[in-house]
């Protein structure tokens, strides 16, 4: 879905699909984009593959999610390729959340009992505001790294900005305020924040943790005393917890999706979020 044919132009390769979205919208025909990671996986746990050394190899740019989200399987994929252009402090290696205004932020990194947002919550891909940041970013360094093309990706960073102003006014209709919900992962912090929405508690005990059944157990008490009535969660995590919660308490399931591509209609970053709100509507 975002191969390029052409040859002769600038090779990107992302690790996320919505990354990858991004790079579309911005450099479209003119670059030649891998997108590496799969939206049947869940982004926490990729293991590196060899087919993602070989691409990684021949970018000329490299671009990521960061905030450790990536710890996994990126550093060794980066010193595997030994690509001088993507290593750490070169011009072709961009850490996604540079331009990113970042929530959640612990006062310590405390990657204690596994926790995997040790720098704050990285899935910042669900805030419009921080969206347009990172594409105008993108625009520069692709800008930098191909001056050539620079006038035709800034021409489609202003088409993209004000498709982003219009989306944004319909968005604001959709608005959960006093809505409560619990959430499998903390996921949709960023569009909670922008919308409105409350999540009272996680079906993880930490990020990237499975429940025990003391947990459940406890989670289940506090949604019948607040009278919380609802748990979103995605594909990528276990149905069994989720259903015996909504057994116990009578909680409808809303199921959205992660990334880009996770759904058949998920084409692109804009039916990602489209998806979501009326989801959650
Ligand atoms: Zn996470």
């Amino acid at each position: 879905m975002f191969m390029g044919t052409a040859f002769g132009e600038l090779r990107v390769v992302v690790t996320l699909p919505w990354i990858g979205s991004l790079v579309n919208e911005i450099g479209k025909y003119r670059v030649h984009l891998d997108v590496i990671v799969k939206a049947t996986q869940d982004p926490h746990f990729v293991e590196a593959k060899p087919s993602m050394i070989l691409a990684v190899r021949k970018a000329d740019v490299l671009m990521y999610n960061g905030l450790d989200l990536e710890i996994g399987y990126l550093p060794v994929l980066i010193e595997s390729s030994r690509n001088q252009k993507i290593q750490s402090g070169m011009a072709g290696n961009v850490d996604c959340s540079r331009y990113v205004k970042v929530i959640d932020h612990p006062d310590k990194v405390d990657r204690s009992m596994g926790d995997v947002h040790p720098f704050g919550n990285p899935h910042y891909h669900f805030s419009p505001k921080n969206i347009e940041r990172v594409a105008a970013g993108i625009t520069e360094v692709l800008s930098r790294l191909d001056t050539g093309n620079a006038d035709f990706f800034r021409k489609n960073m202003a088409v993209f900005s004000s498709k982003l102003h219009g989306k944004e006014s319909a968005w604001k209709a959709k608005h959960f305020h006093g809505k409560k919900v619990i959430a499998y992962h903390k996921l949709f912090e960023y569009l909670a924040a922008d919308f409105g929405l409350t999540i009272s508690g996680y079906v993880e005990p930490k990020p990237g943790i499975p429940p025990s059944v003391a947990y459940i157990g406890r989670l289940i008490e506090k949604m019948k005393e607040e009278r919380i009535h609802t748990v979103i969660t995605t594909s990528l995590y276990p149905r069994k917890e989720v259903d015996f919660i909504a057994d116990k308490t009578g909680a409808r399931v809303i199921v959205l999706p992660h990334d880009v591509g996770s759904m058949p209609e998920i084409v692109d970053w804009f039916t990602l979020m489209d998806t979501v709100l009326t989801r959650l509507q």
